[in-house]
């Protein structure tokens, strides 16, 4: 049987200075952002904070400088990665750039498409989305159905995306579509498509909590070149499978419902007790764990491995936790969750409790992450 492997990796030292100056940036730029709003950290779209971060030289830490990279350890990107996080920046417009599809097309893309977008990217100019989900297939994505035929200096595109992060607000998407309909793996292929197309409509959904993330896009013969093929044609099921080891194992994993932890401890503080010492203890243990566990991974991916197993483990385990604080802070303070008006605490776990069920589906489902797991081990 196979197991996990999850090494231990500490940030170095160094780091420190960095961590010192991501945390004073962030204590000017958001201290008029009130705690309801800084809740929605990586779901946070601020153009013009993006563009900050981007003059900071803090997206794209990793990639090379032609790319307009800045060659940053992965350690250093990780600081600033918690530190943004956990002050509950508005980063949502750059993330998906800069932690998935910048390092795709830095493995997989032509000179052509880094050129055109990543130097955009890492200036927090240029947004991209991912477009892997459709109505009939999300869990089952090999049951990809949008298709990209054959046509003379490229490929027409057919078909809808759905629940695409960002896409209202996103340049480029990297779509996942289907250019043989006979094989089913082997049948999928990887686009970058400029989202200005003719031939796009992007409808926004609403979501509970009342916010419009994620949307509908429709493609109607939409003329995608053929230098806009990421990859080789057929590899895109192999291709994803790499990136989503990105997508489920950083810190959003488990730092999305850390302003309202935040909230919770201070109650917790004021009120004393050993009882509330016991949870915080409890809590920050969890908190620690799941962060060496992500931090490992980042530590793989920097070498080049493929981490999916424990990629997973961490993204599985994050969403448990996030999604056990608005019941933590109900259970221990006996709180109720307000909308639009009450303090800090009662208003985050107002937004929290309306979008932490999202947790365990957006980045895949928590079912299917335990089949990967339990394949990973040799399971099934
Ligand atoms: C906030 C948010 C943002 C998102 N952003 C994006 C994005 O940017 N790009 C993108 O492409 N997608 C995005 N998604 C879509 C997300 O990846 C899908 O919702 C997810 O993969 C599940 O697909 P589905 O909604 O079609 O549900 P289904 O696949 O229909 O699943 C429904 C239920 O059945 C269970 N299930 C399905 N198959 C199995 C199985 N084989 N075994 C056991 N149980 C199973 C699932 O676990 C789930 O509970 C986002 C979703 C959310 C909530």
């Amino acid at each position: 049987m196979q197991t996990f492997r999850f090494d231990l990796c500490e940030l170095p030292e160094e780091t420190r200075g960095l961590r010192e100056e991501v945390r004073a940036f962030l204590d000017e730029e958001l201290k008029h952002i009130p705690a309801v709003t800084r809740a929605q950290t990586w779901s946070g779209h601020d153009a013009a904070f993006s563009a900050k971060m981007g003059a900071r030289g803090w997206i794209g830490m990793r990639w090379p400088k032609k790319y307009g990279g800045h060659e940053r350890s992965a350690f250093d990107r990780y600081v600033v990665l918690e530190e943004l996080l956990a002050a509950g920046a508005p980063v949502g417009a750059h993330w998906i750039g800069d932690r998935q599809s910048g390092p795709l097309l830095l493995n997989f893309g032509t000179e052509e498409q880094r050129q055109l977008v990543l130097p955009k990217v890492a200036k927090g100019e240029c947004f991209l989305c991912i477009g892997m989900s459709e109505p009939d297939s999300g869990s089952d994505l090999a049951a990809t159905r949008t298709k990209a035929e054959k046509v003379e200096g490229g490929y027409r595109v057919n078909g809808t995306k759905l629940w695409t992060s960002g896409a209202n607000e996103a340049h480029y998407m990297i779509a996942l579509l289907r250019t043989d309909p006979e094989k089913k793996h082997d049948g999928l292929t990887q686009f970058l498509i400029d989202l200005k197309s003719p031939g796009i409509t992007i409808r926004p959904i609403m979501d509970l909590a009342g916010n419009s993330h994620f949307n509908e896009v429709v493609f109607v013969d939409v003329f995608v070149p053929d230098s806009m093929l990421v990859g080789s044609e057929g590899s895109g099921w192999k291709q994803v499978g790499a990136e989503l080891a990105f997508e489920r194992s950083g810190p959003e994993r488990y730092l999305s419902s850390y302003l309202l932890m935040k909230e919770l401890i201070r109650e917790l503080a004021k009120r004393g007790g050993d009882e509330g010492a016991k949870e915080v203890g409890r809590l920050i243990a969890h908190l620690v764990t799941l962060r060496q566990m992500s931090l490992s991974v980042a530590g793989m991916l920097d070498q080049g491995e493929n981490p999916a197993l424990e990629a997973s483990v961490v993204k599985d385990l994050g969403a448990v936790f996030e999604q056990d604080m608005p019941v933590k802070a109900h259970e221990l303070l006996g709180a109720e969750p307000t909308i639009g008006s009450g303090d800090d605490l009662h208003q985050v776990l107002g937004y929290l409790t309306q979008t932490v069920p999202s947790f365990s589906l957006r980045g895949g489902t928590r079912e299917i992450l335990r089949g990967i797991i339990a394949r990973g081990l040799g399971l099934r």
